[in-house]
């Protein structure tokens, strides 16, 4: 038999840390995101506040965490149910999330530099819609790099959304984007 750990939640009641889930709570108050805190067989154990922070950013990395952290976002323990609750709400808040946009400017997109390895705190830049459209097969060689706002430089860019969802955006572009409009 493996010992079972108990948490006392914000309510007071004791539970086991395996029927509980980390709830990701946005600047509006909307909660936006969800972690199971132990897995059923007792593996995986996120317990403190503090390991809940550093497992969440590991992909996104500690730009986005500064940001979130000053932002307003916390992370709260509950039960599993009130958790999966709280998440089927849709933030009907406005901006959304009660963030600021990214600020856009014409012609260009937020795009993802695809430099090899892929670096996973990699950020977005602001990059001219003619990179975009670039037809790989037939590019000159050696292709030509563009520039995005803030100066970065590469051949491939890629605004896919699996490429560009919940990353974190180049402070450099949006300043140049902001001061632009
Ligand atoms: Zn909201
Ligand atoms: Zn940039």
């Amino acid at each position: 038999m493996s010992a079972t750990l108990l948490v006392q939640l914000n309510d007071g009641e004791a539970r086991p840390l395996s029927e509980c889930a980390w709830i990701v709570t946005e600047p509006c108050g909307c909660v936006s995101g969800i972690m199971t805190a132990q897995f059923s067989d007792g593996t995986n154990t996120i317990a403190t506040e503090e390991a809940a922070w550093s497992h969440f950013y590991e992909f996104e990395g500690a730009e986005a965490r500064k940001r979130d952290q000053a932002a307003g976002v916390t992370f709260r323990l509950v039960g599993h149910d009130e958790g999966h609750q709280l998440l089927r709400r849709t933030c009907e808040h406005v901006p959304q999330w009660g963030r600021k946009p990214r600020p856009e400017a014409d012609g260009y997109r937020w795009a993802m530099a695809e430099s090899y390895p892929r670096n996973a705190g990699s950020r977005l830049h602001l990059i001219g819609n003619d990179a975009l459209n670039v037809d790989r097969w037939n590019s000159p060689s050696p292709a030509p790099h563009f520039e995005a706002l803030c100066g970065k430089r590469e051949k491939w860019w890629s605004a896919e959304s699996h490429d560009t969802d919940g990353r974190v955006t180049c402070l450099r572009c949006e300043r140049k984007a902001e001061a632009a409009t």
